[in-house]
């Protein structure tokens, strides 16, 4: 029933070679987890018709005014686009997300955030500049998984026992050994139920694609947004340059009821109020600027979706990067980032695996010329 295809085989051989020989129990969880949502996924959409044409495609334009046509001397817009694919003869950018939200409601506020997400819309306005129009986005979306190993009652035990299996899954025999002594589901035993949760109980509760329109208007109204953005960051890059130069170190203004905005501490928290110092051995210098775009990139020479919508609500956050000298926390490694790690491996295998079946790959692409600019 859960039969793999080979790019659900190579994601999870991507998982595993991530966390293999890693004596964590919290990191062998999360392989649990990855490889049991790659089982659930691979069973949720293996018959969809998507070819895919490219993956992991860095993008970038000039940064243009559309109202006057004039290019930004200082910014250009870049970006990774997950995967380019193709949908008869519609193209289409598809991106993988993974969120603890509530997806299965068409109407859940999930979705209602997405109408006006900028990401799509600023790969879409990329493209456009490129002279290569997108008809729509596709989200591909995966809910994380909230149950955890449980409890397992003596009649539990015993089944395990007499059938060798359980969820539908035959049991090894390190776990068949385990269950007499232990009254909690084996980590082997916990993937199972996982796969069975995610196949046939709830699939709908784990993964959703919606598909995503962006009208030529909210493309230009868009590229007003960032245009207008981007002459706010150089204002206030100018009023920094100005007090650095009287001595003044002032950050650009905080926002401190930003600082718990996602349910943790912003990770300059300690710097914004003077608890640390970019010195200290809590940071270390970036090897790259922007590591999702690669050497070259950064300050100040794009305008990519982060900044640029962090800026209005967090200056600090957005420009602090620079100031510090791109240092990056060693001590940050949020529960999100030690979940997506193993998962971004595993859904990249299969991505890679999938385009390379389709024989079309990255090299084979041929750039198109890009246009001086855009006619709107
Ligand atoms: S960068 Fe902004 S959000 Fe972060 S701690 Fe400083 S003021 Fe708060």
């Amino acid at each position: 029933m859960n039969q793999l295809s080979p790019p659900a085989t190579a994601a999870i051989a991507a998982i595993n070679a991530q966390t293999q020989g890693v004596d964590d129990d919290r990191t062998q969880l999360v392989a649990a987890k990855c490889r049991a949502l790659v089982v659930g996924y691979n069973a949720r959409w293996r018959d969809q018709s998507y070819k895919p044409l490219a993956v992991e495609q860095f993008v970038q334009a000039d940064l243009v005014n559309p109202d006057t046509n004039s290019i930004s001397r200082t910014f250009r817009i870049a970006g990774k686009e997950d995967v380019i694919v193709t949908d008869g003869s519609r193209r289409l950018l598809m991106d993988a997300k993974t969120c603890s939200q509530d997806i299965s409601d068409p109407n859940a506020p999930y979705w209602q955030q997405l109408a006006i997400e900028a990401q799509p819309t600023h790969y879409m306005l990329i493209d456009w500049l490129s002279g290569l129009k997108c008809d729509g986005a596709v989200w591909d979306v995966l809910r994380k998984p909230t149950i955890a190993p449980k409890k397992l009652t003596k009649a539990d035990r015993a089944r395990v026992c007499a059938e060798r299996s359980y969820c539908d899954t035959a049991m090894s025999e390190d776990t068949l050994a385990a269950v007499p002594v232990n009254d909690r589901e084996t980590l082997e035993m916990y993937e199972a139920r996982l796969v069975k949760d995610c196949t046939t109980i709830r699939p709908d509760w784990y993964f959703q694609r919606r598909f995503l329109v962006r009208l030529d208007a909210n493309i230009l109204e868009y590229a007003r947004e960032l245009w207008q953005h981007s002459q706010d960051i150089l204002a206030t890059r100018a009023i920094m340059r100005k007090h650095s130069k009287n001595g003044d170190t002032r950050l650009p203004v905080r926002n401190s009821g930003a600082c718990m905005l996602y349910g943790s501490p912003c990770v300059f928290l300690g710097l914004c109020s003077d608890y640390d110092q970019p010195n200290s051995d809590r940071w270390q210098r970036k090897p790259t600027v922007h590591s999702e775009l690669g050497p070259g990139w950064g300050w100040p020479r794009r305008v990519d979706e982060q900044p640029h919508s962090l800026f209005p609500n967090m200056p600090t956050k957005a420009l602090l990067p620079v100031r510090i000298g791109h240092r990056t926390s060693r001590c940050r490694r949020t529960r999100s980032t030690l979940f997506w790690e193993p998962l971004a491996y595993g859904l990249r295998g299969m991505v890679e695996r999938t385009a390379k079946g389709n024989q079309l790959w990255l090299h084979q692409l041929t750039p198109g010329k890009l246009p001086a600019k855009l006619r709107w």
